[in-house]
Order: structure tokens, then sequence, then C-alpha cells
């Protein structure tokens, strides 16, 4: 049996890094939907096109090749040939990325290729916003993960600067992440929103052994 896993939340809830871990745990697929959002951001930026032009952002979306290599510690994000894994983490594009997946359009064209990501494989941890709601409605485990916006604005100020990323300071990621976390919910298309089956984990006061440990005894329930 192919085991699909979608993990939804809000920005920097440890999705990714979650995720991570569990398809080298159990040896399936990892997909970060983010990262195809984040890459569409940057080739937009690019090009200088505006998120309020929707027809110029759709035909991007579709002629967008975006792939993704196994490196041996970490994923790489590809568009076309150029490697763009640390420039789709910039605040910049952090900060545009929500106007431009919010076109329906553009998520069509997105949610249509994960799905066809998810089919070729034998089995795939995904992460995302709409992934148990829209992309895999039929996956065998749902996880909502979250927590409070400052567990979340330390986590990402910390990674910010382990990783040697410039960042700015925690008062403006908090801020930031409000900002985000509104505008992801609110939005028309596919918002932010637990699936009614998802298993709800709050990560505020957890480290990710414990969260994944959590998730493990799902899959093995
Ligand atoms: O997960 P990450 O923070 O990298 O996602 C960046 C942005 O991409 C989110 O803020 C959200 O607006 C968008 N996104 C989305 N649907 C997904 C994944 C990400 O709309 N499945």
């Amino acid at each position: 049996e192919d085991l699909q896993i979608a993990i939804d939340g809000p920005s920097a809830s440890g999705k990714s890094t979650i995720a991570k871990r569990l398809a080298e745990r159990l040896a399936i697929v990892y997909l970060d939907t983010g990262a195809m959002y984040r890459a569409l951001t940057w080739a937009a930026l690019k090009e200088e096109i505006d998120a309020n032009n929707e027809k110029a952002v759709t035909e991007l979306a579709s002629a967008l090749k975006i792939h993704f290599e196994a490196d041996d510690s970490k994923q790489q994000v590809f568009v076309d040939n150029e490697n763009v894994t640390n420039a789709i983490r910039r605040d910049e594009i952090t900060r545009a990325v929500s106007a431009y997946s919010a076109i329906k359009t553009v998520r069509d064209i997105m949610v249509d290729k994960q799905r066809l990501i998810a089919k070729q494989t034998t089995g795939i941890v995904m992460d995302g916003r709409d992934i148990g709601t829209v992309v895999l409605p039929d996956a065998d485990l749902k996880i909502y993960l979250t927590a409070t916006p400052q567990a979340r604005a330390r986590r990402r100020y910390a990674e910010n600067n382990e990783k040697g990323y410039s960042t700015e300071s925690l008062a403006t990621l908090e801020k930031d992440i409000k900002a985000r976390d509104n505008y992801d919910m609110q939005r028309e298309q596919s918002p932010l929103k637990q699936a009614s089956d998802a298993i709800v984990i709050d990560s505020s006061d957890m480290d990710l052994n414990a969260v994944e440990n959590r998730i493990i005894e799902e899959i093995e329930k």
C-alpha cells in the first residue's frame, strides 16, 4: 500500500523539518509544496510580473520547470537549471509569496503537479497549507502542525542565523508571521484550515523528537 502523509499548518511551525525526518525514517519521498510556490514567486519577481497580473502569472506557472534533486544533506530546488534553494528563502520572497499563491489558476496548476508527483511515488509525505483538504484528501494520515507566533518567530530567527541567511529582527519576524497567517487563513482560494480528520499537534512546547514520535505513534496505530 502506498503511504500518503499530509502535513499542513502555518508558516514556521516545523512542518518541513518534520516532513523531512519522516520521509527519511519511512524511506518515502518528501515534497515541499511551499518551495514550489516560492519558486514561482522567485521567477515572477525576476521577470517583474506583478501578482495583480493573473494572466501573466498563470502563464509563468504553467511554463515553469521546477524540479527537486536529493542531495546527501538536503533537497535542492531548481527552476529550469538554476539552483534556487537559497534564493527562495529570502525575506523578499517570503513576503511576496502569499499574493502569488492566492491566484486560483496558479493553485490549480500547482495542485495538478503535486498530485502527479504523488502518483509517481510509492510513498510520500507532503507539507503545505492545503494538502489534507485539497491535494490529498484521501491521505492515510493528516497532521495539522501548529505553534504560537512567538514560538515560530524564535525558530525562524534561530534557523536564519544557523544557516547564515540575513534575518529580520525577532519582532519583525513575529509581525511578518502573523500577517502571513492572516493572509493565508483569510484568502478565498484554499485558505489554510484544518482538515476535519486531521490530528492537531501544537508544538510550541515540544521539541522535534517529541513531534516526530507523536506522528510515528499515529502511523503505527
Ligand atoms: O511553507 P512555506 O512557508 O515555504 O510556504 C510559503 C507560502 O506558500 C505560504 O505562506 C503560502 O502562502 C504558500 N503555500 C500555499 N500552499 C501550499 C504551500 C505554500 O499557498 N500548499
